[in-house]
């Protein structure tokens, strides 16, 4: 990993506790970080538990009260410095990203470019947290509304997208003047360490920032959940682990940021411009190997164009290169576990009984490990585990409908509301599509939704909260309200 990066200190096998970088000391634990693509071990970090958490949680709530004593401006331009940093740094970030996730490295500099984009923006949003006035309810009284941070926060993230999904939940949180501990996933937490090193580089005070290496998530969760010095834990993951994290935090009724797992719906109409529904699909399903909770996982398609558009999706899907992610031209890596695969191979399986026809793939790839073949799945019907379960594999089923109320009833019938997508020319349609797909995003006739300028998040299942846009800061905030009486 080494000899490809520019700058080979940002790799570190050293965790941030407190404000300082922790080794593995003699004899205790520690656990190992894999190459997806071959196996190969490619770094060692200490395994911390509870103990070193609640350190960095210490050290957070003293240095917390510093930074929000900042002005925006400040806080500002050391986020804009991280950015440029990271842009700066992009190639090396994406090596790191690609090597301990297997995506491929265009991609991955497209990740790094896209958590980058949240520091920006929520550095230029720390100078904008404003409040309100509002006339009084009395002759003497005036009211002032302010906001300001939730305090200490706790922030848990996934494998599939090891910068991004961290630099949306630190950038609005130290924008706002929080201060943040991290307990980045196991499988991918260099990532993690490597922003909090440039974070260090462009002079984020110390104890602001820290991020936790363990491989047992549950404790973190718990010493995140019942330390009362935590007021906020934010959560990327899945819907079962976010359901045990708001029980774990009822009990002092911890505020919650959830992005959880989708059931997106990807609707082509007759009416569609059909090769821009499938580009669409193959962004949508295809990206980091139908690992993504934006990912379509349910393809429905109107009867007039089923069969061209299984055609059509087919061939472009048969172009996709499976390979290493740092091999030229490779668009599909390896899936991230022994455990991925086998639920990719199951959905399959289950599909094929009930009556589905593969159309093109459908099994682990000859190149062996991780690696599987895109998928094309005809035939497939509402009863198969693919329409009710998120398959996070590079697997297209297709589904045809008849009309657009059957579709709809199809599409909301989950219990998970994140992205949809839909294709059609009807302006009415359109409307009333996007309007009645329960969802917290809605892509039209595109199968691209992500923005740092726009709320993502879901409803029901889900999760809550809003992550990027003006609504994103939000989250990292609390009202108070003053009464004056003049
Ligand atoms: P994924 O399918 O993305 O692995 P998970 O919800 O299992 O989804 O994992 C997302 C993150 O949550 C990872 O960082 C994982 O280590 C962590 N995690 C898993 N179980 C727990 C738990 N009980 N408490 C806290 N964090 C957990």
């Amino acid at each position: 990993l080494l000899s490809r990066l520019k700058d080979p200190s940002l790799v570190t096998e050293k965790a941030l506790i407190a404000g300082e970088w922790v080794g593995a000391s003699a004899g205790s634990a520690t656990f190992e970080v894999t190459n997806p693509a071959n196996g190969d071990v490619i770094a060692t970090l200490p395994d911390l538990g509870r103990a070193e958490t609640a350190r960095a949680i210490d050290a957070a709530y003293t240095a917390q009260k510093t930074w929000a004593a900042k002005t925006g401006k400040e806080r500002a331009a050391i986020l804009r410095r991280l950015y440029d940093l990271m842009v700066k740094n992009a190639d090396d970030l994406a090596a790191i990203l690609t090597m301990e996730m297997g995506k491929p490295l265009a991609e991955a500099k497209g990740e790094i470019l896209y958590g980058a984009s949240y520091v920006e923006w929520f550095g230029e949003e720390a100078k904008r947290i404003y409040g309100d006035t509002i006339p009084g309810h009395q002759a003497d009284k005036r009211i002032i509304v302010i906001k300001q941070p939730v305090g200490v926060v706790g922030a848990i993230t996934p494998w599939n997208f090891p910068n991004a999904m961290l630099a949306r939940k630190f950038a609005p949180a130290i924008a706002a003047g929080c201060a943040m501990i991290s307990k980045p996933a196991s499988e991918t937490p260099l990532s993690a360490l490597a922003l909090a090193l440039l974070a260090e580089r462009a002079g984020l005070p110390a104890g602001v920032f820290s991020v936790v290496t363990s491989s047992d998530s549950a404790s973190i969760g718990k010493e995140f959940t019942e330390n009362d010095k935590v007021r906020k834990l934010t959560f990327t993951g899945s819907t079962n682990v976010g359901r045990i994290l708001m029980r774990q935090g009822a009990d002092q009724i911890m505020k919650l940021g959830l992005e959880l797992g989708g059931n997106a719906p990807f609707i082509v109409f007759d009416d569609a411009d059909l090769d821009a529904a499938v580009e669409g699909a193959m962004v949508s399903k295809y990206r980091n190997n139908g690992q993504t909770c934006v990912c379509a996982n349910r393809l429905y398609v109107q009867a007039g164009v089923y069969d061209e558009f299984a055609r059509k999706l087919s061939e472009k899907v048969a172009e996709l290169k499976v390979g290493d992610g740092f091999e030229e031209g490779v668009k599909a890596g390896p899936l991230i576990t022994e455990k991925a695969l086998e639920k990719v191979e199951e959905h399959i399986a289950d599909a094929v009984s009930s009556g589905a026809r593969i159309l093109l793939g459908g099994k682990p790839d000859e190149k062996g490990g991780l690696f599987f073949q895109p998928t094309v799945l005809t035939g497939v019907t509402s009863e198969m585990k693919v329409a009710r379960e998120e398959t996070f594999g590079p697997v297209a089923p297709l589904f045809r409908f008849e009309t657009e109320e059957d579709v709809i009833a199809m599409a909301n019938n989950t219990e998970f509301g994140l992205a949809s997508y839909f294709y059609a020319k009807d302006m009415s349609k359109v409307f009333r599509v996007a309007e009645a797909l329960e969802y917290g995003m809605v892509g039209i006739n595109t199968g691209l939704i992500s923005t740092e300028v726009a709320p993502f998040g879901g409803i029901k299942q889900s999760g809550q909260g809003r992550e990027g846009s003006k609504y994103g800061i939000e989250d990292y905030l609390e009202i108070k309200y003053l009464c004056l009486s003049v």
